[in-house]
């Protein structure tokens, strides 16, 4: 297009915009990325990086704890500094954003920290007051927690973006949800000391996670003292001095000093100019796009939380690069969604991949199961009461592990690279057949040879 100011205009500089803009940018294209907030988004500002140092800091006190019996003695009780950590995580984020920032600008894209807005298919109005002509836009604008229905006392609530700027560590605290972010921030504030309630509106927490991690992680977390509540919703927060008042579903109220809800997120569409161009939308408020991220409107593409696919940064990011490929280095590169490797940062940590039982059971003739839960070798010295749990799926016919699910200390590290095997197809004999690594928690997974159950679709249906 002969009277653009530039080849590719991003909104958004987060996991998806920032990867996408630089490849691009890579492949010869005049970029310019808008961010209304700070560069790097969800992930490294409010999201993934804070929340996952809030857990190393939440993890020392098992530690402190542990230490004794091997011989270790703290003199003096440890304390800890909400105050500290923050600044800490924020001085660290400052760091974070900038090497973004000087990131992009080493590769030529050219950042506006102003809020954009889809004015027609080839033209970006910015907050500043500037209009941008763009032959190709990219949605990148990620998601916003959603605060659920105009509850009573709503305004009381916090969300994960303010969980991570308390002031002080609240003594008690409310999370409602039983997602992702709902246990792992009801873990990390139980880890600092905070007496925590988890109030979840089903029958158990990590709908979607196979049922027996889900059974095994809820036990392990109330053994850590978190109060689990399920089948309960918070109806009304009410402000009694200092505390709220948080009042269930079943008449009854919880006092706490904070009440946090992560009861999911929603794309980010609201005022970007998607409804007057008619961009199509799921029911779900997700982008809708093809397998190359493109928009109903041929010019205009969409990557990442905006689209409502896999909500995860490496997904995110994965698809910004997919998309710069596509458009700019001549290499049309679909994204694959299957087999993505997870993890929830808990205490316990999950990692998971693949299919659940229920999954699988539907999905494949006949499985195997394979389970084992142990005493890791750590608890046999510290006397915690823990234990590591492992799963794995087996489709019978062809041999091959469709499902891993482990809880256990860096089950998150495990399962990165237990993805590359069952993503390459690896059979359950190629796991037996792997030499096991000695003493490790890990050598489960190549040493489990007493099947649990095997399920026949034609047995189920007898
Ligand atoms: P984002 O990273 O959200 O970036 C979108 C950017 O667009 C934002 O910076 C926003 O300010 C900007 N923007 C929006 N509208 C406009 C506009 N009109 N004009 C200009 N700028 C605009 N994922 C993991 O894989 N692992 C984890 O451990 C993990 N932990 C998480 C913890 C929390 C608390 C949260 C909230 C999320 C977590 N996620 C995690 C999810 C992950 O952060 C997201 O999947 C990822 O950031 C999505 O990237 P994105 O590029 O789609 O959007
Ligand atoms: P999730 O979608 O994971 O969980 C939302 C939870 O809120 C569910 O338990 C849901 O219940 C419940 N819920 C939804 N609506 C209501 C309501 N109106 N009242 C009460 N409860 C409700 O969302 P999160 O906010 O936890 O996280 C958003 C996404 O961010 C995650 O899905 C994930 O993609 C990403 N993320 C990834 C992390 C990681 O990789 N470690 C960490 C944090 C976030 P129900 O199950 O019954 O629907």
């Amino acid at each position: 297009m002969a009277d653009s100011d530039v080849d590719l205009f991003v909104i958004g500089a987060g996991s998806g915009g920032v990867r996408a803009a630089r490849i691009a940018s890579s492949y010869g294209a005049r970029v310019m990325v808008a961010e209304e907030f700070r560069v790097g988004g969800t992930c490294v500002i409010r999201g993934c990086v804070p929340k996952k140092l809030l857990v190393y800091a939440s993890r020392f006190s098992h530690e402190f704890e542990d230490a004794a019996g091997f011989g270790w003695s703290v003199p003096v009780a440890p304390t800890f500094s909400w105050p500290t950590l923050i600044a800490n995580k924020d001085r660290e984020l400052d760091r974070l954003e900038a090497a973004y920032v000087s990131t992009l600008e080493r590769f030529k894209v050219e950042i506006v920290r102003a809020r954009a807005v889809i004015e027609d298919a080839h033209t970006i109005r910015l907050s500043t007051g500037a209009r941008v002509r763009a032959e190709t836009i990219l949605i990148a604008t990620g998601g916003w927690p959603h605060m659920g229905p105009n509850i009573p006392g709503l305004e009381h609530v916090i969300s994960s973006n303010e969980a991570f700027h308390l002031n002080e560590l609240p003594q008690r605290i409310v999370v409602q949800g039983g997602g992702y972010i709902a246990v792992e921030f009801a873990c990390i504030f139980a880890g600092l000391g905070s007496e925590v309630t988890l109030v979840y509106r089903g029958e158990n927490i990590l709908r979607g996670f196979d049922d027996d991690i889900r059974e095994h992680l809820r036990s392990e977390m109330q053994s850590r003292g978190i109060r689990i509540l399920c089948g309960h919703t918070v109806d009304a927060v009410d402000q009694a001095g200092d505390e709220y008042l948080t009042r269930l579903s079943d008449g009854t109220a919880i006092a706490a000093d904070k009440v946090m809800f992560a009861i999911g997120r929603r794309p980010n569409i609201m005022g970007i100019g998607c409804e007057a161009l008619k961009i199509e939308c799921h029911e779900h408020g997700g982008i809708q796009v093809d397998d190359y991220s493109r928009t109903s409107v041929p010019n205009i593409y969409a990557v990442g939380d905006v689209t409502n696919r896999v909500n995860l940064t490496p997904v995110a990011i994965r698809e910004g690069h997919a998309f710069a490929d596509t458009v700019y280095g001549g290499k049309p590169t679909k994204v694959d969604h299957q087999n993505v490797p997870t993890a929830v940062f808990s205490e316990p940590e999950l990692g998971v991949i693949g299919l659940t039982e229920a999954q699988a059971r539907a999905q494949y003739d006949t499985v195997d199961v394979y389970k084992t839960s142990f005493r890791p070798m750590k608890a046999t010295l510290s006397g915690r009461a823990t234990r590591v749990f492992m799963k794995l799926l087996v489709d019978v016919e062809s041999g091959r592990v469709v499902g891993c699910h482990i809880a256990g200390p860096d089950a998150g590290e495990l399962i990165q690279v237990i993805g590359i095997a069952v993503r390459m197809g690896a059979t359950k004999a190629d796991f037996d057949a792997t030499m096991a690594v000695h003493p490790t928690m890990a050598e489960e997974l190549v040493t489990m040879r007493e099947r649990a159950a095997r399920y026949t679709r034609q047995a189920a249906a007898e």
